[in-house]
């Protein structure tokens, strides 16, 4: 354990932490802590996959051919399985391709370009069209606003989701703020968990804008790190219930359960909504891949099915998380040079750095062949204003490879730190 340094220790912290990373930079590393992919031994546990439905087995248990075109909705009993995991009745569930991701690309064109149930207009025909950002975030949310000109605001995290007062104070005030992105369980970077009190101020509020919707991306809805799976409001219930019950679009998918590339992505929303999107799609295809998601019934069977498959990925994710844990504990743990989240699940961990000090660790990482997601990414237009967030996703390299990616990250921080200290 260090200690906070003091006039006297700083120089000699200092210099051992410039020497620490020359040794770094000699060891020549080429070391990848950007994505949060799953690792090999992770879609090794999923191989079956690649061999259904096999030959001969093209039928769904109602007796849909899955071969054909058809069935846009998805297969009834995939949606049976994921009903429980993602909170949403399986009428109101649509299976889909492979991607979530795509599904909220999607209703993000499907609104500019045709009128939401609620809306009066289309939100390509208004002046201005703005989302709340609860930072630190997905960066891919980020990027689809800025791909299609939609303002975002930041809005901070708390330890129970947004700060629901400025949500709250947002939403009232301005008619051009026409959604939130939320990753209500164990989010994308800082692992928080939405209290039952945020989802119900969620579902309750009111909104200026008569055709708000909240991007409710449970993309890691049953991706637990402990023996205590976290549970969530059900909000879907909650809007209902509130009397707004178009409110939310729920967005999950497969891809960190079975296979990232191949895996079903899956919507679900009110019926009025669940309608809206289908007819939308109808124009846009006859059908999703069936196969596919045939496959996926075979291979995970039923709800248990799943439990059974994630604690199997727990097994290869928890050690990994530990250990981040452990390092970043015994090498600045009282330094007073970082925290760090200790997620319950999910597949990230957030480090923060002191002010200013995100990019220049970020920058001494690369020069030791420790590649980071770029310091800002978590932040909307890549700008996170403190310069203090650093996403660690420690799924993909092996144990070994991780830890020495994150003995590197520790000298770093402590190199950036001391050096900022000193100045
Ligand atoms: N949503 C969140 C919060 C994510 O972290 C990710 C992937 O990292 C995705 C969505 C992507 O999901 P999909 O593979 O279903 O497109």
């Amino acid at each position: 354990m260090t200690s906070e340094p003091t006039p006297d220790s700083l120089p000699g912290l200092l210099d051992r932490a410039r020497q620490d990373h020359r040794e770094l930079v000699a060891l020549g590393l080429s070391l990848d802590l950007t994505r949060g992919k799953p690792a090999p031994a992770q879609l090794d546990l999923s191989e079956e996959l690649l061999a259904l439905p096999g030959v001969g087995r093209h039928t769904a248990p109602d007796g849909t051919d899955v071969r054909n075109y058809g069935g846009l909705q998805g297969l009834p009993e995939l949606r049976e399985i994921f009903a429980g995991v993602l909170q949403v009745p399986a009428g109101q569930l649509l299976a889909a391709g492979n991607s979530s991701l795509e599904l909220m690309h999607d209703c993000l064109v499907h609104a500019l370009l045709s009128v939401l149930p609620g809306a009066e207009s289309r939100w390509v025909d208004q002046e201005r069209i703005a989302f709340l950002c609860p930072v630190p975030g997905y960066d891919r949310h980020f990027a689809l606003c800025e791909r299609f000109g939609i303002d975002m605001i930041q809005v901070p995290m708390t330890a129970e989701g947004p700060d629901m007062d400025v949500v709250e104070r947002l939403v009232a005030e301005d008619p051009a703020v026409k959604g939130i992105w939320c990753v209500p369980k164990y989010s994308n970077p800082d692992g928080v968990c939405y209290s039952d009190a945020t989802v119900a101020r969620l579902a309750a509020m009111e909104t200026a804008a008569p055709d708000f919707r909240i991007f409710w991306d449970n993309a890691y809805a049953a991706h637990h790190l402990t023996d205590e799976p976290v549970a969530i409001a059900d909000l879907l219930a909650a809007c209902a219930g509130a009397g707004n019950p178009d409110r939310v679009f729920v967005f999950g998918s497969t891809s960190k359960i079975t296979t990232a590339g191949s895996g079903v992505a899956f919507f679900g929303s009110s019926p009025a909504n669940l309608e809206w999107l289908l007819g939308n799609n109808a124009k846009r295809s006859i059908g999703p891949d069936k196969v596919n998601q045939l496959r996926h019934l075979m291979f995970l069977r039923d709800a248990d099915g799943v439990r059974y498959h994630m604690e199997r990925q727990r097994a290869l994710l928890q050690p990994k998380f530990e250990a981040v844990a452990r390092i970043l504990e015994s090498e600045l743990g009282g330094t007073g040079l970082a925290s760090w989240t200790s997620p319950k699940g999910g597949y990230f961990v957030t480090l923060e750095v002191p002010d200013g000090c995100a990019r220049e660790v970020v920058r001494r990482a690369a020069e030791a062949g420790i590649v980071l997601t770029p310091a800002g990414a978590t932040h909307p237009y890549g700008d996170d204003p403190r310069d203090a967030v650093i996403r660690i996703a420690p799924s993909y390299p092996g144990l070994a490879e991780l830890e020495r990616a994150i003995e590197g990250l520790t000298v770093c921080v402590r190199l950036v730190g001391y050096e900022q200290r000193a100045r």
